[in-house]
């Protein structure tokens, strides 16, 4: 229905969509995820010819909408769009604002506009309101006539730009239970949302945004659940980095814990986890130190928020090999190491060692509730 090749779009220097291919079939309901500024406004925009691409084509059922002669209102007309803030005509009332469309744009008689507005208004939950002025009603309700008025149009997509961030928490889900009914009814929608459990249930697939790319692309098991993407899974599960770097076998430990200690209480970590990380990274330093003829090491902490989780990863400049494996397994360290950490992993990239593993949770739990 919708084919999207190689749109790119800059504001000036700004580059904000580099490279955007896409496709979106007739039924689909698609979230598009991602953190703020990574263009996901830019690209609805751009569909609904708010914007003017840099490069690229958009078709809709093969006709390219791009083109010179473009009818914008009628491609406008077919690509609905609901805003963050509303666009109401605040002075009209309700049915007026979802009839002016239908008679100007659709060149629909006055009596069957009204007809079929207070057909949407009974599907949004708002049929009382129709003579109401839209500056009465209250944001859940400005945005469910914002939704009836693009559906008064007969589009055949939706675009949705995070349609409840501008709403109070009390109102937000009334939004979204229109929206859910559009999506069984069969609407094709595409739905900027910051409301995970929401995009998680009512789409069939999930995009998330990153670099100026559909960075990832799939189904919202995958996406929400097994993200296969570095970047999408820091967003998912909301993962918050420390890193550290020492370049000298001499480095200053004390420093080094502080600022670790500092990050884990940040994020409220129990005193337990945090002495597990530290003896973790020392014994690891340790280790490393006695096999190293170079010194430099990355140390990254990942804590995610959303599975409130510890990796420790440890990244090593030099020739192919893991230096666990060149010490003894009977080592203190080692069985230290091992002990306190589970799905160790080794791998070698970029010219560099990285060694990747998770502090022990259910361990670490057990000891702080003992006190
Ligand atoms: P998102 O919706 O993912 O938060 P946007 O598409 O709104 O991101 O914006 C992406 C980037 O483009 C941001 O850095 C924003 O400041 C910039 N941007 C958006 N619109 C304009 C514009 N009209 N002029 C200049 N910069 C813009
Ligand atoms: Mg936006």
């Amino acid at each position: 229905m919708i084919q999207v090749e190689h749109l790119s779009k800059n504001f000036g220097d700004l580059v904000v969509l580099r490279d955007i291919n896409l496709e979106i079939s007739k039924g689909q309901v698609i979230s598009i995820i991602g953190p703020s500024g990574t263009g996901k406004s830019t690209l609805l925009r751009c569909l609904n010819l708010l914007e003017e691409p840099s490069g690229g084509k958009i078709f809709i059922d093969d006709i390219d909408i791009l083109a010179k002669d473009t009818d914008v209102p009628k491609i406008r007309q077919r690509m609905g769009m609901v805003f963050q803030s509303f666009n109401l005509f605040n002075h009209l009332s309700v049915m007026d604002n979802l009839t002016i469309g239908q008679v100007k744009l659709l060149g629909r008689a006055p009596a069957e506009a009204e007809r079929r507005a207070a057909q949407l208004l009974k599907l949004v939950g708002l049929a009382e309101k129709a003579h109401s002025f839209a500056d009465e009603l209250s944001g859940g309700q400005k945005q469910r006539v914002a939704i009836a008025r693009c559906l008064s149009m007969d589009p055949e997509i939706i675009l949705f730009d995070e349609p409840t961030s501008a709403l109070d928490p009390t109102m937000v889900s009334e939004v979204l239970a229109v929206i859910r009914r559009l999506a069984r009814e069969g609407m094709t929608m595409a739905i900027v949302t910051h409301e995970m459990d929401f995009a998680r249930d009512v789409s069939n697939r999930v995009l998330y945004m990153d670099e100026g790319l559909i960075y990832e692309d799939g189904p919202p098991q995958q996406i929400f659940e097994n993200p296969q993407r570095e970047k999408t899974k820091t967003f998912i599960y909301r993962i918050r980095n420390f890193i550290y770097h020492i370049d000298s076998p001499d480095y200053d430990l004390y420093a080094m814990n502080a600022e670790i200690e500092q990050f884990c209480e940040k994020h409220v970590l129990s005193k337990s986890r945090i002495n597990d990380v530290l003896l973790i990274t020392e014994e690891l330093l340790m280790l490393y130190m006695a096999t190293a003829s170079v010194f430099d090491v990355y140390l990254t902490l990942a804590y995610s928020e959303k599975r409130d989780n510890i990796e420790i990863i440890f990244e090593t400049a030099g020739e192919r090999g893991n230096f666990l494996d060149a010490v003894d397994r009977n080592e203190i360290a080692v069985k230290i190491i091992m002990n306190l950490t589970e799905h160790l992993t080794y791998e070698y990239v970029n010219e560099r060692n990285r060694l990747r593993m998770f502090l022990k949770e259910d361990r670490a739990r057990e000891k702080n509730n003992a006190g």
